[in-house]
């Protein structure tokens, strides 16, 4: 493997947090990034953006959404658009969370449409793939990936503008982990699904592991060669467990 691109750790914050809560979390990312290099964002929920955006501002530290439309405008109420994301001071959007797959009936070629919007706005999209764990009993993980990787990403995906998050949906919010050899295993299967997709820079694209990382699992799982970093849910919201998990991870 070549040298490998700088780990990137982001927090998933869901449906949580509120404004004083975001305030001392955003310090403490804020302080993190400057003493890690580790990448570090914070993709907290719509309203707190803002806010977050104001501490974040000038540090270190990048800022994501949760989704966006796939449109830049328009009657489309109670959804956000990627243009005004950008201009907030985000940097990164997540798209194709499992969550909203499974909630919100999100199809391939809607993420990839999403991912599109994202891309024109100039944010980099977070973009999620994972097996259910039907799937997975059926021995389909491998297909299921090949097809979100095939499906989800339009043409002209590169390090910049792109980052894979694997995230096994059995593991989310479960405190189930996969073993490292299978994350191991997964992440070159996903690398090299990569670069059928779009050629040789997919080996730069950071392709990070998400689903129950902790604090406590955090060494095993950052410690497998071919993961890039962590999508991080439930332990974003602990500032010490955040930090440990970014600790956690290879120095560039
Ligand atoms: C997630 O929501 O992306 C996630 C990985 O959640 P958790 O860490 O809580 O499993």
């Amino acid at each position: 493997m070549s040298k490998r691109p700088r780990p990137l750790v982001a927090g998933n914050w869901k449906m949580n947090g509120s404004l004083a809560g975001a305030r001392d979390l955003a310090k403490a990312a804020a302080e993190l990034a400057g003493r890690t290099r580790t990448e570090i964002a914070l993709c907290p929920p719509f309203p707190l953006l803002a806010p977050v955006a104001a501490i974040l501002s000038g540090t270190a530290a990048q800022l994501g959404a949760q989704d966006c439309h796939a449109q830049d405008k328009g009657a489309y109420t109670g959804d956000v658009a990627a243009p005004l994301l950008r201009e907030i001071g985000c940097r990164y959007v997540i798209l194709g969370h499992s969550e909203r797959r499974a909630q919100h009936r999100e199809s391939d070629p809607e993420v990839r449409a999403k991912v599109a919007a994202a891309w024109r706005a100039g944010l980099g999209a977070i973009i999620c793939v994972g097996e259910t764990e039907s799937e997975r009993e059926l021995g389909r993980t491998r297909a299921r990936l090949a097809l979100q990787v095939q499906e989800s990403l339009p043409d002209g995906a590169n390090p910049a503008n792109t980052v894979i998050a694997y995230e096994p949906v059995w593991a989310i919010g479960s405190g189930r982990t996969p073993r490292p050899e299978e994350v191991s295993e997964l992440h070159a299967f996903l690398r090299a699904a990569l670069v059928a997709r779009i050629g040789p820079e997919a080996d730069s694209v950071r392709i990070l592991y998400g689903g129950s990382v902790k604090a406590d699992n955090a060494r095993a799982l950052m410690g497998v060669p071919e993961v890039d970093g962590a999508l991080v849910g439930g332990a974003s919201l602990d500032a010490k467990a955040f930090s440990a998990i970014a600790e956690a991870c290879r120095e560039t």
